[in-house]
């Protein structure tokens, strides 16, 4: 049955979100209908992020909507992203797609010489008809080289979630990143996309710590990727990008396993960890991060009276949930009620999950029904959710936060420690206003 079909997928699924750990605490797997944002969501943050890369989603008029309306506004001189609509004779197969397609890029790439990669996104509707992509991309990048380089990732809603997109656009980047060299001393490398702002501070900080070589994936410049070989040390700054990591120890890079960088303890921790690969000096690493320990923890003091005691339940959306359910524990001494997840990387989440105390209800996967029944038992002071759960759990006395907000915030290092726990105290502080 169709049911069936659908169970298998998503056993695929959890079985290649990353080598088995045996759980220390008993998982709800959830299977059924989701409620999320398809991968294409990833294009609103990685145009930003790769100033010389363009994003041609190969789809429908609905991929072009969805784009259009989770940017905001789009009335850009020069944007950085489109969709190629595929019409119905497209779809029905009465042109070549792949003609189509090559005099759609010919065009853009004349008419925008700026452009030094293009990331053709495939989409539900290319994947339903098999336009591959792939191939696509290896016969225009042959016309196109070396002005621009062309690549493909899936962008597609069907059984993903949408920060798997920016996980397969960075694991599509992997094999064209330059080698490094067998007998080059170690580098570091961040993974995973932050704001120019916040990079910046984390550069700083191993800067003073005394890492000299340290390359971000993605670069600012797409055309400007760093080395990867043996002798890369890499650092997980998002905790969805599985296939990139793997694709990254692929060619011989190796996981500091740290927390991720949220809050005081995360930070830290992801320094120290960075610092204990590098052979910093212990000392060393705990000068240079004390000023910025010392400030996230004054401003989460003042946050932490508003949050304390509060009961919090994470919908499964983002993959954010794991790290900064920690945090909110942690740091601001929130209750967890329930922890959802679409997929639960064991081996990268590990250290975050031996965090959480023993009655967390830990979920991984949707069954919306049977979830929201959940929240509705369970009442949380706050619900963490996608935007179309929001206003029907508002309208039933819930507060919520949209959990789409969270990827678009700088939320990572110590100074936005205390903008993270503000985007969860101020939906609280506007319940109280209004229930007074
Ligand atoms: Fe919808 Fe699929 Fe297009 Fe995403 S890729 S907007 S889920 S049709």
């Amino acid at each position: 049955s169709a049911l069936d079909i659908l169970d298998g997928c998503a056993a695929e699924l959890a079985r290649d979100t990353g080598p088995a750990i045996a759980p220390a605490r008993p998982v709800l797997r959830e299977r059924g209908q989701r409620e999320v944002f398809c991968g294409l969501t990833g294009i609103i943050w990685l145009h930003r992020k790769m100033q010389d890369a363009f994003f041609l989603v190969v789809g429908s008029r609905t991929c072009a909507h969805l784009l259009q309306s989770a940017a905001g506004v789009m009335i850009f001189a020069e944007p950085r992203f489109a969709t190629a609509i595929m019409e119905e004779r497209d779809l029905a197969g009465m042109v070549d797609a792949q003609d189509e397609l090559d005099r759609v890029v010919n065009r853009l790439l004349e008419r925008r010489p700026d452009i030094r990669t293009l990331f053709l996104v495939g989409s539900c509707p290319s994947e339903v008809i098999k336009l591959d992509l792939a191939k696509a991309a290896q016969r225009l990048g042959a016309v196109h080289m070396p002005r621009v380089r062309i690549l493909n990732y899936s962008g597609s809603g069907i059984e993903t979630t949408f920060t798997q997109g920016e996980d397969a656009c960075l694991s599509a980047l992997v094999p064209v990143m330059p080698a490094l060299a067998a007998d080059a001393p170690k580098e570091l490398l961040i993974v995973g996309s932050l704001p120019d702002i916040v990079e910046d501070q984390f550069l700083r900080l191993f800067a003073e710590m005394g890492i000299a070589k340290v390359g971000c994936l993605p670069a600012r410049n797409a055309r400007d990727l760093p080395s990867v070989g043996p002798g890369t040390r890499y650092l997980l700054a998002q905790p969805f990008l599985g296939e990139t990591a793997m694709a990254l120890e692929g060619r011989g890079a190796q996981r500091i396993e740290a927390l991720f960088p949220f809050g005081v303890d995360g930070t830290s921790d992801w320094l120290r960890a960075a610092g204990e690969a590098f052979g910093i000096d212990r000392d060393l690493t705990e000068q240079v991060i004390a000023p910025g320990r010392a400030r996230a923890a004054r401003a989460l003091a003042n946050l932490r009276p508003q949050l304390e005691g509060k009961r919090i339940t994470f919908l499964p959306d983002s993959q954010l949930e794991v790290p900064l359910a920690r945090f909110l524990q942690d740091e601001l001494g929130m209750e967890l009620v329930e922890v959802g997840t679409p997929y639960l990387h064991r081996a990268h989440l590990a250290r975050e999950l031996d965090r959480f105390g023993p009655n967390v209800r830990l979920s991984e996967g949707q069954h919306l029904d049977r979830q929201l029944d959940r929240v509705r038992a369970d009442r949380p002071d706050i619900t963490v959710c996608g935007l179309g759960l929001a206003n029907p759990l508002e309208g039933e006395g819930l507060t919520t936060k949209w959990a789409i907000e969270l990827v678009f915030s700088p939320i990572h290092g110590f100074d936005q420690a205390a903008d993270l726990a503000e985007l969860f105290a101020r939906p609280l502080r506007r319940r109280d206003m209004l229930e007074i």
